[in-house]
């Protein structure tokens, strides 16, 4: 089995919900706007740093949605998406804070690690470059709000850029956070992971994939209400038999979980 970041912390979030994506193959459809955007923002960011146009990559790839049935938040559209975009593009370029030498090879790297049981981890690295300078591993995120910076600290705690760092071996990391908003904005934060940590975080691994192997599909939330998972859950038509809300969130498709490392892609 090949795993993912996204599967393990999909299986941390709630057991029941990774086997009724992973196993039973209940993927939630792709309407949710921001996430279809950040895919598309994303091919632009990689088209800048290959010498590429791209507002010209990001009208092309955005573009081919301006008809789909997406879903947006009140006070969103296709087109303030569009400018809100293109503004943080300018901004990024004007900042120039950001180099990647030998984009082909440094972009979206593909990282395989072997597991103790025989299978193999991957990971989808989006770039490895230096921020003011100093080389890092770096993850492009696209939001509506910024990511919070207080107390000191706390990007260190971020699990997905420890796995990263486990992965790959490199210890300083940073996210470069594009933040669609009225005034768009971007926020460059970097931390240091340590080897602890990602001794830890490969002890998590191995530990939730032997549930995984054996079988442990409990459901659970984790948080109780009113900040319960499950209200914001793709799956909560499955938990409560609720065929409505299957037919709004979900598409069946079978038989996907050897290619399910894909939805790496889509982070
Ligand atoms: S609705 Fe709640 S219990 Fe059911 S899969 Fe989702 S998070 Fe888990």
């Amino acid at each position: 089995m090949t795993y993912s970041y996204t599967q393990i912390s999909q299986y941390l979030r709630c057991p029941r919900s990774y086997r009724y994506r992973y196993l039973d193959g209940w993927r939630e459809k792709d309407t949710r706007s921001s996430m279809v955007f950040g895919r598309c923002f994303e091919s632009a960011v990689s088209a800048y740093f290959s010498k590429q146009d791209p507002t010209h990559v990001l009208f092309k790839e955005w573009g081919s949605y301006r008809e789909a049935q997406l879903e947006y938040a009140k006070g969103d559209s296709w087109e303030k998406f569009l400018q809100q975009g293109i503004h943080l593009l300018h901004l990024f370029a004007q900042h120039d804070r950001v180099r990647i030498r030998r984009p082909q090879k440094n972009l979206q790297l593909k990282t395989v690690r072997g597991l103790g049981s025989g299978n193999e981890f991957i990971a989808y690295i989006d770039a490895v470059g230096e921020l003011d300078g100093q080389p890092c591993l770096i993850d492009w995120k696209t939001t509506s709000s910024r990511y919070p910076e207080e107390p000191q600290g706390l990007m260190a705690l971020d699990p997905q850029l420890i796995c990263y760092s486990w992965i790959s071996g490199i210890r300083d990391v940073a996210l470069v956070v594009f933040v669609r908003k009225h005034l768009p904005e971007i926020q460059y934060l970097r931390t240091t992971i340590t080897d602890e940590q990602c001794k830890e975080f490969s002890q998590l691994v191995e530990s939730t994939v032997g549930q995984i192997e054996t079988g442990q599909f409990p459901p659970h939330s984790g948080i109780r209400f009113p900040m319960n998972g499950c209200t914001s859950c793709s799956h909560l038509g499955l938990c409560l038999g609720n065929q409505q809300f299957v037919d709004s969130k979900l598409i069946r498709r079978p038989g996907a979980s050897d290619l399910d490392w894909l939805d790496q892609l889509a982070d």
